[in-house]
This record gives C-alpha cells, structure tokens and sequence, in this order.
C-alpha cells in the first residue's frame, strides 16, 4: 500500500513568526512507514542517478540523507553552520530574508568526480541547497541531483537550481 505522504505533514501557522506557514516533516519521521517510503522513492532516484556520495545541510538535510545512504551502503557528508565541523573546511554564504548565514563543508568529504546527490527536507527560496551544491562542486563532485521531501512551489527555488535534476516527493 503506498500512503499519501501529505497526509504525514504538519502545517504549522506563525511559525518561527507571524505570517510564516511552517512545513513540518515531524509526523512523517515519527512513522516508520511513512519514513520508510519516503526513503525508498529517494533511494530509487538516487540508483537512477548512480549516486556515490550524499551531502545534506543541517539538521534536516541529514534526516533526509543519511537513511538513504545507509540503504545505499554509500556515504554522506553533513554540511554545518559555520564552527561545528574540525579540519580544514570550505564555507559557502547565502541570504536569508534578513541577513547572511554561512554553511561548511570538510575538503575530505568529497572526492574530485563523485556523483553526489543533496538531500534537504524543504526547498523554499533554494538558497540552502545552492550554497551546499556550490561547495560540492568547488571540492571537484559532480552534483547529479537534488531530492527534497517537500517543494513550496510559489518560491520559486526550482528556478534557482535549474541546472540540476531534482526530485520533490511532496508540493504545496
Ligand atoms: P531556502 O534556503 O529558502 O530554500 O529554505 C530551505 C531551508 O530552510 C531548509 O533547510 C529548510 O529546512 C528550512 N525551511 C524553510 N521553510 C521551512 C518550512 O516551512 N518547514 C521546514 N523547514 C523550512
């Protein structure tokens, strides 16, 4: 039986702040089923596209991809807010409404040619997901997709990341 994934999010008016309507992947994660399925179409595209690497933004990105890597048996590597990671690393600055943040990545996560694939819960703006996928790319990966639990269509962030392939399992 497939299950209708929408059914499994929470939809959280004024939230962080007034005006906000906050996509929560909560409910979906809380059921095994539910977790499970949207692991397995992720982990189908991701065979698809011969993935060697997963990279996913903090926190939610990490949801989202490292289930998939393990069913994989492949590796992923978490991009962080700028301080969390040791070693050398690589940051990347996008734009929040108001303001900048900065995300890092370690030089060793990628290997020059790997096919990788991003993972994030949400794409709304597409700023998080740019900033991850230009890291990846300045380490030498090959960003061969990007998979989203969810898509807010009216923010236009398939635009913003049009050249690459892209799979969202849910659209509001
Ligand atoms: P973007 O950078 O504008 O595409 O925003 C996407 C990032 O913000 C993702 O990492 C999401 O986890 C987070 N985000 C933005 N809006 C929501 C939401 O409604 N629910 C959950 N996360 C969100």
């Amino acid at each position: 039986m497939t299950l209708e994934l929408k059914d499994y999010i929470a939809t959280i008016p004024d939230y962080p702040e007034k005006g906000v309507i906050f996509r929560d992947i909560s409910p979906l994660m809380a059921d095994g089923t539910a977790y499970r399925q949207a692991t397995n179409e992720i982990v189908q595209y991701a065979r698809e596209k011969n993935v060697e690497m997963i990279v996913g933004p903090e926190a939610r990105g990490f949801i989202v991809g490292c289930p998939v890597a393990y069913q994989l048996g492949i590796g992923f590597a978490p991009a962080r807010k700028k301080g969390k990671l040791p070693n050398e690393t690589i940051s990347a600055t996008y734009n929040l409404e108001y303001g900048t943040a900065e995300l890092q990545l370690q030089k060793l996560a990628i290997k020059p040619g790997q096919r990788v694939l991003v993972t994030d819960d949400l794409l709304a703006t597409g700023g998080t997901i740019s900033a991850t996928i230009e890291m990846v790319e300045r380490l030498g990966g090959i960003v061969v997709g990007t998979a989203f639990i969810i898509e807010l269509t009216e923010l236009k962030g398939r635009e913003k990341i049009k050249d690459y392939d892209m799979l969202s399992l849910i659209k509001y």
